[in-house]
């Protein structure tokens, strides 16, 4: 399938203080295979090719043959537990022990990872191979009467895939059948949830085109990378995602007018039980027994519930507040704002001024403050005057930028090119 193991021996020695930095070299594009996964699913692979200046100098080939000897590791294996099953003396074992890069993982041996080892003459170890990972080793060689020990990767090779994936009951049971996992659907599905409810629109016949990264080591897949376009065609309408941005956390998923297909906001912050009070002008205190707007509304939820932050933006307030209690207030972009009272306790991760992405957890219900019962006072401002945050028409996610009009157009003329080609 995809061949490009050649050996650098100039580069092959990657040391653990700057472990994975792979330098993107060259892309080409070449057509790979057309393999057919069953009835349903055909996948055809179309490749990008990444070169990285990691390589791989231990093959499955040269640990295969004698004399090494392999060993499997089980539950609680301990290395001394090996050692002393392999005859093994106790002094290399401490000498191995010692070395820095290897002890955490030679402490710490993980069941059914695979542990080589090349013994000399007079039953002496002189070489020791750990697999960490599928595409990383550790290795220790004997030279004169010290070991050394060194953190060696494989080259990983980055691959464009596609796949088209047909609906016939579910969607995950189609996904599945074809190889993929749950998570993977699940990102799937996520970048067109603004469009369709995947749990109940879905009709048989619908189908699924997308364009992925698959990392390879040794020619083999070894994990996913990012869902570079998508695909979905529903009743004879195809609905397009295409990701574009700088980074990881500035790419979203546009449409090819660059429209974005992400939200700007949530509705609520928690999954809530019921609205125990809504956001009312002129609303009877329940504790103060005086009337008192109630600029927010209040979502009941268990004790402990994760809230979450509605939009992307900054910590502008966390701290303990009069009847608020426990409050975070974020500010996105200039003209929004929310707020979250009454946590029982804030995300240890986040700070005044940190950086939150929309969706992620900040704090968790409780009642702090003046609060009957837990939940959260939810409160949603724009340039500073509230409204009801479960009624306010909530703004579109930003399009692309002009500044990136011109490079957006192009790229995605490229994609769906890819999404296209049958
Ligand atoms: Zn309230």
């Amino acid at each position: 399938m995809i061949n490009s193991n050649e050996y650098d021996s100039q580069n092959s020695r990657l040391h653990f203080s700057h472990p994975l930095q792979f330098a993107i070299l060259t892309i080409f594009i070449i057509l790979i295979v057309t393999a057919e996964i069953s009835f349903l699913i055909h996948t055809r692979k179309q490749a990008t090719f990444f070169s990285s200046r990691t390589i791989m100098t231990i093959t499955s080939e040269k640990l295969t043959k004698a004399p090494w000897k392999s060993i499997k590791i089980k539950q609680n294996d301990t290395l001394e537990k090996i050692f002393k099953q392999e005859n093994l003396d106790h002094k290399t074992l401490y000498q191995l022990m010692s070395l820095t890069i290897a002890k955490p993982y030679l402490k710490n041996l993980q069941a059914n990872h695979t542990l080589y080892l090349l013994v000399g003459h007079q039953g002496k170890l002189t070489k020791l191979v750990y697999g960490i990972t599928p595409y990383k080793y550790l290795e220790i060689i004997k030279s004169k009467d010290l070991f050394k020990a060194q953190i060696i990767e494989q080259k990983l090779i980055k691959n464009i895939e596609e796949a088209t994936i047909q609906i016939n009951r579910t969607l995950s049971q189609a996904a599945n059948q074809a190889g993929f996992t749950n998570s993977f659907i699940n990102s799937l599905s996520k970048i067109f949830e603004n469009k369709i409810d995947f749990s109940s629109q879905i009709k048989k016949g619908d189908r699924f085109k997308v364009i992925y990264e698959e990392y390879y080591a040794n020619n083999k897949p070894i994990q996913k990378g990012d869902i570079l376009a998508a695909q979905y065609t529903h009743k004879h309408h195809n609905y397009i995602a295409i990701r574009y941005g700088k980074t990881a956390k500035t790419a979203n998923y546009y449409t090819p007018d660059g429209a974005n297909l992400g939200r700007r906001f949530l509705r609520a912050p928690v999954k809530y039980t019921r609205i125990s009070s809504p956001f009312n002008e002129r609303r009877m205190h329940p504790i103060l027994h005086i009337i008192r707007p109630h600029e927010g509304v209040d979502l009941a939820a268990p004790l402990g519930t994760p809230i979450h932050a509605t939009s992307d933006g900054v910590i502008a307030f966390r701290s303990r507040n009069g009847g608020y209690g426990k409050v975070i207030v974020i500010k996105s972009g200039y003209k929004y704002s929310t707020l979250y009272a009454h946590m029982s306790r804030f995300s240890p991760q986040f700070h005044l001024g940190s950086h939150v992405k929309l969706g992620e957890v900040i704090g968790y219900v409780g009642q702090t403050g003046l609060a009957t019962g837990p939940h959260v006072h939810y409160e949603f401002r724009i340039n500073g005057v509230h409204y009801d945050p479960m009624k306010v028409k909530l703004p579109h996610a930003a399009p692309i930028p002009k500044s990136q009009r011109q490079d957006f157009k192009r790229y995605a003329h490229q994609m769906m090119a890819l999404l296209n080609t049958k």
